[in-house]
């Protein structure tokens, strides 16, 4: 009786451990938006707010996945240049991605769906493509011409949308808003590179956010935040190889190649996590100088830059809050003022 109290005991305790400030810690995996999802969150209600962002997380999956027949990205994808209706919540993501369309210049751009599939990048059947047919392709993208107003969309006939460079982010802002409106106050989402963080760890310290190393298995630095999204785009998250060349999904929309700008992986830290998911996006295409004209007339993000070459870049307000470690600990790090 004792052995099987104790061993009831001992497997409470992890499915909620406590924290050393005696908070409950609950944690719900959700494999969602083609990557696993890790939510954590602490105190009283935590358990039911995860369960309820759970079934938040497979909602939006489900309106944005570009994939799914059922989708409203499938059916705007399908509308052969007829109007569709959305729901505000991909309404209001379309609204804030097409903003950020025109803030990069176009760096990101929700409409290169075309050519990230001719590339292989959702089919798996990868392939180098030739001059001739991105030329084709590249007719097919240019978020301008996306009509968006009273949540109808309405996408010229051979356009397609993907989200995928920004729903992740938004995801996160959904999910902490839940949370918040739960009366949870610590918690940490970790949406495949994308982390999103409501207030301090229990004890008060701050989240410490690893960023991958972009070879390899390790890291390269760690970011200390409180109430911040840290987002990450690395050429290294889906690849493939030819003729010893590698070939990555973040496509330059201005060339319809995968985005060779000297960034490796960009970083970037901010309150709004959709916005941290786009920039990343950008950041990757624009390259150094450009991530750093649209920090100084921005100031809305922090950045940390991985760059070709094994030197990083972060943007002052993460100067006393990032640092290099492991293999990346002696490499070169500037930081833009
Ligand atoms: P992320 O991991 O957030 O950088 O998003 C990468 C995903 O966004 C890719 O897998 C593509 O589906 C899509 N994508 C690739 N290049 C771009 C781009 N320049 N603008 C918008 N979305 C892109
Ligand atoms: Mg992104």
């Amino acid at each position: 009786m004792k052995k099987t109290a104790s061993f009831l005991a001992a497997l409470l305790l992890t499915l909620a451990p406590l924290t050393a400030c005696g908070e409950q810690e609950h944690t719900v995996s959700v494999l969602a938006m083609d990557t696993v999802m890790e939510l954590t969150a602490y105190g009283g209600n935590s358990q039911a707010a995860l369960e309820k962002c759970e079934s938040r997380i497979r909602e939006l999956d489900s309106l944005l996945s570009v994939t799914d027949k059922e989708s409203e990205i499938y059916a705007a994808n399908h509308s052969g240049g007829r109007p569709v209706a959305l729901s505000d919540d991909t309404a209001s993501l379309l609204e804030a991605a097409l903003a950020l369309c025109a803030a990069t210049g176009g760096a990101l751009d929700v409409t290169v769906y075309p050519v990230v599939r001719a590339w292989g990048f959702t089919t798996g059947t990868y392939r180098v493509l030739e001059d001739a047919e991105l030329k084709q392709l590249l007719r097919r993208v240019d978020y301008k011409k996306v009509r968006l107003g009273g949540g109808t969309l309405t996408l010229p006939e051979g356009m397609e949308l993907d989200l995928g460079g920004v729903a992740k982010g938004f995801a996160g802002d959904v999910l902490l808003d839940l949370l918040r409106e739960e009366g949870v106050e610590s918690a940490i989402l970790s949406l495949g590179g994308s982390i999103h963080t409501l207030g301090a760890r229990p004890d008060g310290s701050p989240w410490r956010v690893a960023v991958r190393a972009p070879e390899g298995d390790g890291y390269a630095g760690v970011l200390e935040v409180r109430d911040k999204s840290v987002v990450t785009s690395g050429g290294y998250e889906r690849y493939f190889e030819k003729d010893g060349e590698a070939y990555w999904h973040i496509i330059d929309p201005a060339t319809g190649c995968p985005a060779r700008s000297g960034v490796l992986s960009a970083t970037v830290v901010g309150e709004d996590g959709a916005l941290c998911d786009g920039l990343s996006t950008a950041l990757f295409v624009l390259g150094p100088e450009k991530a750093e004209a649209l920090w100084r007339a921005r100031r809305d993000f922090d950045f940390v830059l991985l760059l070709d070459g094994g030197a990083a870049l972060v943007t002052e307000g993460l100067a006393d809050s990032f640092s290099l470690i492991d293999g990346w600990s002696d490499h070169p790090l500037q930081v833009v003022n």
